[in-house]
């Protein structure tokens, strides 16, 4: 069942067009991720579905209702940011029970209400952090105080804007794991902000990218990263190189068209199936990563394990791995699969591949 759903919603600034004529709709229940590059109009989008925006064109629908006009407060919808934004000077269950008293009638007083902050410090993995002053917590911890005030009042909708961007890498694998689970577990219908690739694919059921204002793809993590609609989505997701024709079937003999490949896909081993020479060679914790020669391809990004000699010049045998590599073409919401390709290639450039770090 559709809960929200945003119809050619437009959003632009002094003539810039921040949010293009987006459409979108979010099942109840689900947790819809939008991804895109810093400036490409997520938070402008979640701001007007929040009520935030003044919009240029375009609805916004809850169950069908137009709450285009519905002031911000009369939504039910929470929103929880990159800065949690908690009161200092109080405890942790003090900051969760805010929502509970603003709400008022709705079981927010008394021993219901101290029920509820336990049951909520629980869902965040935060029991007995209660009486605790929100100065005294990690980053980590005060975003969990952050989810759960912004669930206390049992929103319609959770919009969430970068939640974890603050926080450092490890911390965010963690938080966005426990993220997904709670807002899963808690049935919660949630639009979740990003531009991190992992995340939105950790934390979401479906993932939408936006590049420069305009929603570009639709799916499930997997056909996202899988399938990329085009390979301007393809590079923002990481791919560094993009093939077509005789390379690109050289790498995947059942490739259709247009293939993405990531560092991970192209691996330095004994007995690969094609040769290369290294460019260049970089150490990495793991080994090395290298720029490759690739008989029949082209310079490619790629990766050497720990152990094997790669030094520039070397000629090695190179394994593709399906998993670093993506068959372009996914459905994309306009604008030729392959579209990117072209017009990162200059007219004179008749080289079979196109190299991403340099387009
Ligand atoms: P994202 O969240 O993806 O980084 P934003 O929605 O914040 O992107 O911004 C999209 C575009 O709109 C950017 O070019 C940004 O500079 C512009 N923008 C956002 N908010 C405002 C504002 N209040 N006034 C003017 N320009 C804005
Ligand atoms: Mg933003």
């Amino acid at each position: 069942m559709t809960a929200l759903s945003v119809e050619g919603v437009t959003v632009s600034f002094d003539g810039t067009m921040a949010v293009d004529a987006v459409t979108l709709d979010v099942a109840a229940g689900e947790v819809l991720g939008i991804l895109g590059p810093s400036g490409s109009g997520k938070s402008t989008l979640l701001r007007s579905v929040a009520g935030l925006e003044r919009l240029d064109a375009g609805r916004v629908r809850w169950h069908g209702d137009d709450i285009t006009a519905l002031p911000v407060h009369r939504r039910g919808f929470a929103l929880m940011f990159q800065d949690g934004q908690l009161f200092p000077h109080r405890t942790v269950e003090e900051n969760i029970a805010y929502p509970l008293r603003i709400a008022g009638g709705r079981g927010g007083s008394g021993r219901g209400g101290a029920g509820r902050v336990d049951e909520l410090l629980e869902l965040v993995g935060l029991a007995g952090f209660g009486r605790r002053r929100v100065t005294e917590l990690s980053g980590g911890e005060q975003q969990r105080v952050a989810l759960a005030r912004s669930l206390a009042a049992r929103p319609r909708m959770l919009l969430l804007d970068e939640p974890l961007s603050a926080l450092d890498r490890e911390l965010r694998e963690r938080l966005a794991g426990d993220l997904r689970r709670i807002l899963v577990d808690t049935g919660t219908t949630a639009v979740f902000v990003t531009h991190d690739q992992d995340e939105a694919f950790a934390v979401s059921d479906r993932v939408a990218v936006m590049i420069a204002g305009r929603l570009v793809q639709v799916g499930t993590p997997a056909e996202v990263w899988r399938r990329p609609g085009s390979a301007q989505i393809a590079r923002f997701l990481g791919y560094t190189t993009v093939l077509e024709g005789a390379a690109a079937r050289l790498v995947d003999a059942g490739a259709p068209g247009a293939i993405a490949l990531r560092a991970s896909g192209v691996v330095v081993a004994d007995g690969g199936q094609v040769a290369a020479r290294v460019v260049r060679s970089t150490p990495a914790v793991d080994g090395a990563r290298v720029r490759l020669a690739v008989d029949g391809i082209g310079e490619v990004d790629g990766v050497a394990g720990a152990g094997l000699p790669v030094a520039a010049g070397d000629v090695v045998g190179v394994r593709f791995d399906g998993a670093g590599i993506a068959r372009l073409g996914g459905s994309s919401l306009g604008g030729s699969p392959v579209g990117g390709v072209v017009a990162s290639r200059g007219a004179a450039d008749d080289s079979p591949f196109v190299d991403g770090a340099r387009a």
